[in-house]
Order: structure tokens, then sequence, then C-alpha cells
């Protein structure tokens, strides 16, 4: 399976201000010496010796996961805002089969439906995925008017495929298996497992894991257990968590916690909040990997899930 992050901050959309541009160029310019001006070579050294957070970029998009299988089938979890960008690799794919995955429909991972290309391409076909019945109702709301000038019905031009999932009973598309499992957040969230040779993904966003960790833990763990790779809500500090109970999502240690009680191998933390500017998400990750070092999770591997990165499980 191969992994593909389009969208990877929560709630909002999170672009890059100018004054943190500017900030960035005047960071970069300090760091500068007249011997990493020499040569082509000194001065590609300089920017690969960059902080991570200096010369590169966490993304602003919303959630937004493509995940193709080993049997070359197409799949999205969630279509916020990081939707809009999957239009560049399906650009030039006359009649793609997208199948589409719901881990419940807050805005932030709707809002890139209607700037979708694949919706007005009647060579398209659509699954849509998710284990409310009224996905349909839903996904047309968003696009009527006042909100939107196109309807989701009148658009008529893909072929679209409502499928009703059901909780913990999983299903088949290929050699793949996937299944959903309700998790706490306001109004409820789905995470997803999908199983194709022998590998497990996992895509957990928009849970609180929380005060009542343990037994979270012992309640999802035949679900989770033993993911290779697993991407998960880690939008708050612990501070913040305490300060945020009931909004729906997790803090980093919560995650670390979780994911050595499940057995993950390697941990995205994801849906990034959107107050957090790229420094403060790697320091975020830096305490995560003390925190797991601290104790002894020595089979977890951490990482930041970036915008365009593309990872093989
Ligand atoms: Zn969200
Ligand atoms: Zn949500």
């Amino acid at each position: 399976m191969r992994v593909h992050f389009w969208g990877v901050r929560g709630s909002i959309p999170t672009p890059l201000t100018p004054l943190q541009y500017k900030n960035r160029i005047a960071a970069i310019i300090q760091r500068i010496t007249p011997k990493d001006l020499e040569s082509e070579d000194t001065r590609e050294k300089f920017i690969n010796d960059l902080p991570v957070w200096l010369k590169s970029t966490i993304g602003g998009n919303s959630s937004c996961v493509e995940l193709v299988t080993d049997d070359n089938h197409f799949f999205v979890f969630d279509g916020g805002s990081g939707l809009r960008e999957l239009n560049k690799e399906l650009a030039g794919i006359e009649a793609p089969v997208i199948h589409m995955f719901f881990s419940h429909f807050h805005w932030d991972h709707i809002q890139g439906i209607p700037f979708f290309e694949n919706i007005y391409n009647k060579k398209a076909t659509l699954h849509i995925y998710s284990p409310w019945p009224s996905q349909r109702k839903i996904l047309a709301r968003q696009m009527s008017f006042p909100y939107f000038p196109a309807k989701w019905e009148d658009t008529n031009s893909p072929k679209i495929i409502y499928h009703t999932l059901k909780n913990n009973k999983p299903i088949t598309i290929g050699d793949c298996e996937i299944s959903c499992n309700k998790m706490y957040h306001p109004g409820n969230s789905y995470s997803y497992t999908v199983k194709e040779n022998g590998k497990k993904f996992c895509y957990a966003t928009d849970v609180e894991l929380s005060a009542v960790t343990w037994q979270e833990a012992q309640k999802n763990k035949e679900f989770f257990k033993n993911t290779d790779f697993m991407i998960l809500d880690a939008q708050y500090t612990v501070e913040e968590l305490s300060e945020k109970p009931n909004w729906g999502h997790s803090s980093f240690c919560h995650c670390v916690d979780m994911a050595v009680e499940w057995g993950i191998k390697k941990l995205y933390l994801f849906h990034h909040e959107p107050r957090y500017d790229d420094k403060k998400i790697y320091t975020i990750l830096q305490t995560a990997q003390w925190y797991a070092d601290s104790i002894k999770a020595k089979d977890l591997e951490i990482f930041v899930a970036t915008e365009e990165t593309d990872i093989l499980i």
C-alpha cells in the first residue's frame, strides 16, 4: 500500500501568513555564512541542513489522505480542503474509480468536495462509504443554495454509489479488508482500518483519547492492534486537552500511550491544531518521541504527518 497526505490540519485550513513567511526568510538569512554561498554544493548543503520547520512546511490543508492498494484500488479518506490538491494526481485519468471513506461530516472533512474535479467528470465512478445512512443528503446540503452555485445532484456527472457501513463489520474491495470503528467525538466519528497482504493501515482522526485512556485502549484494542501505519488525531498538548474536554480531540501523550498498548509500529501525528505553527508542531513531535523513549516504547516510531508526503507501507 502507498499513502499520500494531501491535508493534515485540523478544524480549518491554515495557510502560512505573510508575517510567518517573512519571519522564516529572516531566520534563514541569519543562519547564512559566506562559506555557505561559495558554490552550488555549499548552497544545497546549507538548505539541507536547515531545521525542518524552516526548509519545509507541514502544509495548511484540512484532512484528506490517499491510499493506493497493492492491487491498485484508489481510496480517499475524508474530503477536506486537501482534496482539491488531489486533482493534480488524478488529472489525465479519464475514467477514475474512487472509493471515498468519511470519518464524519464536520466541515473540515468535506469542504474540498465542491472543488474536486471528479464530481463533474461524467466518466468517473465514486463510491462513498460511511456508517451514516443519510450521507447523500448530508453531502447534497453542503452544495445547495445559498452555500454553493453548483448542486451536488445537478452535477449528476459521475456515477455515485453510496455504501452504508456497519460498525466493525468488514467489507472487501479487491484484496483488502476494510473495517470501521465508532469513536468518541461530538456527534461521533469512525476510524478505519485497511488490511492487505499482511499489512495494516489505520486512519483515526477526530477521536478523543483522554482521561479514560486505559479503558479506551482496552475497548478499542482489538480494532487497532498491530497496525503497521497509524494516522492518529494529536491536535492538542496535554495542557490544552485539559482545557477542552469533550471537544473531540487527543493529546500527543495519550496517542503515544494508546499506540504502545495497541502495538502500533509507525504513528503519524495528524489533525494539527490551526493555532500551532510548524515549529510548535515539530516541538510536539520531539516531546512525543522523548515521552516514548522515557516509557521505553522501543518498537514505536513517531512522525508528523506533512502535506505531499508519499510513504510505502
Ligand atoms: Zn476535524
Ligand atoms: Zn470533527
